[in-house]
């Protein structure tokens, strides 16, 4: 098949379609439609989405499109755009983009003015924060944390005085992990939600303070088992977010200076007190 743009066509549209996180019944009305119209889907994995429409008695044309390809992918897809073809993007689950492949995709249909129009739809990070029962008028999404102890530990230190909730995925590898050092960086009585395998068989929400929710993860493996959001509650206006700040700034210092001179000196410099710098995250 030829794909050479024809003028007299008129450009297709890129539809950014939301497929189910775990309940298949979350795949709107609007999505089927917009799946069994178009003439490819643009797909993660596509054996994974195959399977997804085989469910739905959907067949179409699959095309890859993950990380690797997308740049190269992106120039022909555009291409089958403006020759009249609409299409659409899936990733494995949730909303395309979010955290997920399709930006390059997208960017170029837009640089190249075809539509893109979304079928809006089931997304973790939203789903988590739904149910978390934290402050949801601000917040901000991190998607992955650093894989490595070393970078997640530092970037979760330049987040402890984010005042707006944070929302993190993570994968069960990590989890434990994650949340001792969260407690470490945060205070170990910072609340957090901890959602597990929504929209499944086995979806738990558990919420309490840091420590605690590190602590229960720690002594049940089921609760390491599965995806997870990870919701957890700003800092506080005042007191913790320059306690935060203290933190951060004595963890940099310290790395060169001996401790009871770094926290002195991250005491002077953000107002926190000395004494819950150095010597433990309560200051024992
Ligand atoms: N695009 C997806 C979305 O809109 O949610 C997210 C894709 S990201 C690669 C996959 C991560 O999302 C998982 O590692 C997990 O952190 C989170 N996630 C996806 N499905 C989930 C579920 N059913 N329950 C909890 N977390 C989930």
């Amino acid at each position: 098949m030829s794909h050479a743009p024809d003028p007299a066509r008129q450009p297709g549209t890129l539809h950014v379609v939301a497929t189910p996180i775990g309940n298949l019944g979350d795949l709107s009305p609007r999505a089927q439609e917009t799946l069994r119209d178009v003439a490819a889907i643009c797909a993660e994995d596509t054996r994974h989405t195959r399977r997804l429409l085989a469910h739905f008695g959907i067949e179409a044309e699959l095309v890859a499109l993950h990380e690797h390809n997308e740049q190269q992918q992106a120039g022909r897809l555009v291409e089958r755009l403006q020759a009249g073809e609409s299409l659409a993007l899936v990733s494995d689950a949730g909303t395309p983009l979010v955290s997920d492949p399709g930006f390059r995709l997208v960017r170029a249909a837009r640089e190249a003015g075809i539509r893109v129009s979304p079928v809006p739809g089931p997304s973790a990070l939203v789903a988590a924060l739904s149910v978390a029962g934290l402050p949801s008028d601000r917040f901000v999404f991190e998607g992955f944390l650093p894989a490595k102890a070393g970078g997640r530990r530092e970037r979760l230190q330049q987040l402890a005085g984010e005042p707006r909730t944070l929302i993190f995925y993570e994968s069960s590898h990590r989890i434990a992990e994650t949340l001792e050092d969260m407690a470490q960086a945060f205070g170990p009585h910072r609340h957090a939600a901890l959602a597990r395998e929504l929209t499944k068989l086995f979806e738990t929400v558990l919420d309490g303070p840091l420590s605690a929710l590190a602590e229960r993860v720690r002594k049940d493996p089921d609760q390491r088992k599965g995806e997870f959001v990870l919701v957890v509650e700003g800092a506080g206006e005042d007191g913790e977010a320059v306690l935060a700040q203290g933190r951060r700034v004595y963890g940099l210092l310290a790395a060169h200076l001996p401790p009871s001179k770094a926290a002195r000196l991250a005491a002077d410099l953000t107002g926190a007190p000395r004494k819950a710098l150095y010597g433990g995250e309560d200051g024992q």
